[in-house]
């Protein structure tokens, strides 16, 4: 195995008397500024979005030192703390790894640290079993073997198999393959005459993905008694690569764990949709309740769906739906019969959310929120103690800022969200227990989950924040020895290229710089901040090949091997993560770009309306054939069009405003912070209070998630559209116009108040 040598990733190695010095130095002083025009090497950093020329080189300096203090045997120091023992939420362990976290906050400088405590409707499993009576007899192991290279796989306390929120049940049924379990596959059994009401089925994890819990929704629709989901080979094993311990990818026994609470509804407590599950909360009764699945479900090794695979009967599968193992995968029938056993204890119990701070030492009042999970559902070497290790690196560093005088300008909130992997649950109900305070107070949340599994930076951003992110990675160093950013446009080049060869559409935006990516789904903590409380949200990864996501193989050894061998990415995650909330905390002018925001709101609305005949734009198309009883066009967006175009011209005349008032230096501090709250009030105005229709907890009409967890675009228009409801459209197209229409008067204000009128 290769081992990466260790790297400090200093992008601007500076003498730490120097830094001292800077520490103690007011903001801009003379005495800053002439010691930095002496450092040339910290010169080449003089223009950040948001800061003027003198503010820029002192957080340059700031910076600097941040990025200094991170280190690679520290972050893997923190890894083996977290990766130790499994820690699923509500255990024993991860309520302990809260303690640590306190206590190690408190030591390093965090301020109000403290532990919340939500009381929610928690998932464990109790016992599983599952036994194929016919044909032939076969007791599924439903464990993972141990791998003798790899000591932590052989712990007494790894579960076995089993999917969170599953209801307990017994069942005896025969078992159909049903390929991904999407709703178009059950239409491919029901072409081939195959029906699976009170049968079981089996189903693969991915190609192509969706959520589980959308894949347990589907089979429970069609009247399913079971959902098997196991990973085959060909997605996330062998027939990618060498697998685990030889190489990154499943070996036989891995088992994939999951939730499939039907978050896409409601995430947080399915028994309080909207509030927080503050001890004492009002609760809805269960059978209101819904984001709880009504469906037994169970994750398999492919070792343990192999064999029944290899009994069935029934028609051959399609071609698409041959999977990575050596045999025919046919659909089933009633050849294949198992017994099925699952008991869980799902019941309330308390989950913790770790909640510390450093406060701003010139508007406390502006938080910059950074959160990660700290739950696994085994070790989670990657998902998420790579992320958890990076923030409690990130907090060391910021807690050293602080004792040495650089003390952001505004409050840097960070948060150890649990519960995760079962519902997005702790960070769910900390955003609805603070959403007022939030929604007066949150200039950004950060997110990280996993931080690293390999060396591909994958950088999201609402498209106001996208410019600054981008900016961002350009003072970084990728262990490569590029700037991250360069790296960041590598991979997206060769994702590019990629795409387009398999035949997928080319929207990265390389060529135009557009790295990030600004069409943001759910599946992780942001999802609160951005959907229901209106904080403009960034997320932040490194990813790699990984075939033992959700396993009990992904843990210290796989990292140490595959993952981040040498932790250079860790470290680098740590000083991305803090560089980027420095900036937004430090900022003179907050670095939103509402122009780039109009640009991405108005390819939202080309790709919707791609396509679709009955959009139109002012006046409908005159050509209809002669004799054709064709309908007129019934949705005209023209009117959506003008304001995203209103909307665009006060945000580049804000641009440039907000340019010219930071490169002339002189910013009155009353002025700044009316603009600063005029801008972080434009992201709360693309919540409309009622939510999308069916979905009122998801209240973003530009951002929203489908089922699958996958991004969706304008999400009420996007459905109506899709569903051909045109009266709904038409209110959704409304409600989108006058969100446009209001921001750019947010936007004309700011910019009268910037001319002094
Ligand atoms: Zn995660």
């Amino acid at each position: 195995m290769k081992r990466l040598p260790l790297n400090g990733s200093e992008v601007y190695p500076v003498n730490p008397c120097a830094l001292c010095v800077y520490a103690f130095a007011l903001r801009a002083s003379v005495a800053l500024v002439s010691l930095l025009l002496a450092a040339p090497h910290l010169r080449a950093q003089n223009s950040i979005l948001g800061f003027t020329p003198s503010t820029a080189e002192h957080e340059a300096a700031v910076e600097t030192k941040f990025k200094s203090i991170p280190l690679p045997a520290e972050e893997r120091r923190q890894h083996r703390i977290f990766t130790a023992e499994p820690h699923v939420a509500g255990s024993k362990r991860n309520n302990e790894l809260a303690e640590y976290i306190r206590a190690e906050w408190k030591k390093q400088g965090l301020e109000d640290v403290v532990i919340r405590e939500y009381d929610v409707y928690g998932t464990n499993p109790k016992s599983a079993s599952l036994e194929m009576i016919a044909p032939v007899q076969y007791c599924a192991t439903l464990r993972e073997a141990p791998l003798a290279a790899d000591p932590d796989s052989k712990n007494p306390n790894i579960s076995g198999s089993w999917s969170g929120m599953s209801i307990s049940g017994e069942t005896t049924a025969a078992v159909v393959y049903a390929h991904s379990g999407n709703p178009e596959d059950y239409d491919v059994l029901r072409k081939n005459g195959i029906s699976v009401k009170g049968k079981i089925v089996l189903v693969r994890y991915s190609n192509p993905y969706s959520y589980r819990g959308f894949k347990a929704l589907t089979a429970q629709r069609e009247g399913a008694a079971a959902i098997l989901i196991y990973s085959d080979p060909a997605e996330d094993g062998y027939k990618k690569g060498k697998v685990d311990p030889d190489g990154p990818w499943g070996p036989e026994y891995h088992i994939q764990r999951g939730a499939i609470t039907y978050d896409f509804m409601v995430p947080g407590d399915p028994l309080t949709p909207g509030w927080a599950s503050v001890p004492g909360a009002k609760r809805i009764p269960l059978d209101q309740a819904t984001s709880l699945p009504k469906i037994m479900a169970l994750p398999l090794s492919w070792h343990d769906a192999k064999p029944l695979l290899e009994n069935m009967d029934g028609p051959v599968a399609p071609p698409a739906w041959q999977g990575g193992l050596p045999i025919h995968y046919h659909l089933g029938g009633d050849r294949v019969r198992v017994h099925l056993k699952i008991e869980m204890d799902n019941s309330t119990q308390p989950y913790y959310v770790v909640e510390g701070r450093i406060r701003g030492a010139e508007l406390p009042d502006e938080w910059i929120v950074l959160g990660n999970h700290r739950d696994a559902w085994a070790f989670g070497g990657v998902d998420p103690s790579s992320g958890t290790a990076s923030m409690m690196e990130m907090t060391r560093a910021l807690g050293q800022l602080a004792k040495e005088g650089m003390r952001p300008r505004r409050t840097i909130v960070v948060c150890s969200w649990d519960g995760e992997e079962v519902g997005l649950t702790g960070s769910t109900e900390w955003g609805e227990q603070f959403a007022d305070e939030l929604r007066q107070k949150a200039v950004a949340y950060i997110n990280v989950d996993s931080a690293t599994s390999g060396r591909d930076f994958h950088g999201q951003a609402v498209a106001s924040l996208a410019p600054m992110l981008v900016e961002t990675t350009r003072s970084l160093q990728d262990p490569s020895g590029k700037s991250l950013y360069e790296a960041w446009k590598a991979t997206a080049a060769r994702e590019s290229e990629q795409g387009k060869q398999s035949g997928q559409v080319n929207d990265s935006g390389v060529a135009r710089d557009n790295l990030a990516d600004t069409r943001i789904g759910s599946g992780s903590d942001h999802t609160v901040f951005l959907n229901f409380v209106g904080v403009p949200v960034i997320g932040l990864q490194f990813d790699g090949p990984y075939g033992v996501y959700h396993s009990a193989y992904d843990d210290f050894y796989w990292m140490n091997h595959f993952g981040d061998p040498g932790y250079r990415y860790h470290t680098l995650m740590t000083q991305l993560w803090g560089v980027t909330a420095l900036r937004l905390a430090n900022a003179d002018l907050l670095p939103f770009d509402f122009a780039t925001y109009a640009e991405n709101i108005r390819q939202f609305v080309n790709d919707l309306a791609k396509n679709e005949e009955r959009i139109m734009w002012g006046q409908p198309p005159s050509a209809v054939r002669p004799g054709e009883a064709r309908q007129l066009p019934t949705l005209d967006l023209k009117p959506v069009l003008d304001a995203i175009a209103a909307f665009e011209t006060q945000g580049k005349r804000l641009n440039d405003s907000l340019r010219q008032a930071l490169a002339s230096g002189k910013l009155d501090p009353e002025q700044a912070k009316a603009l600063n709250h005029g801008m972080m009030q434009v992201e709360r105005n693309w919540l409309n209070p009622d939510g999308i229709p069916g979905r009122p907890w998801f209240k973003h009409i530009l951002y929203g998630a489908r089922f699958t967890y996958a991004h969706l675009e304008l999400p009420g228009l996007t459905e109506a559209v899709e569903k051909q409801d045109w009266p709904v459209a038409e209110q959704q197209a409304e409600i989108l116009r006058q969100a446009l229409a209001n921001n750019t008067k947010l936007l004309n204000e700011l910019n009268a108040r910037l001319d002094g009128k």
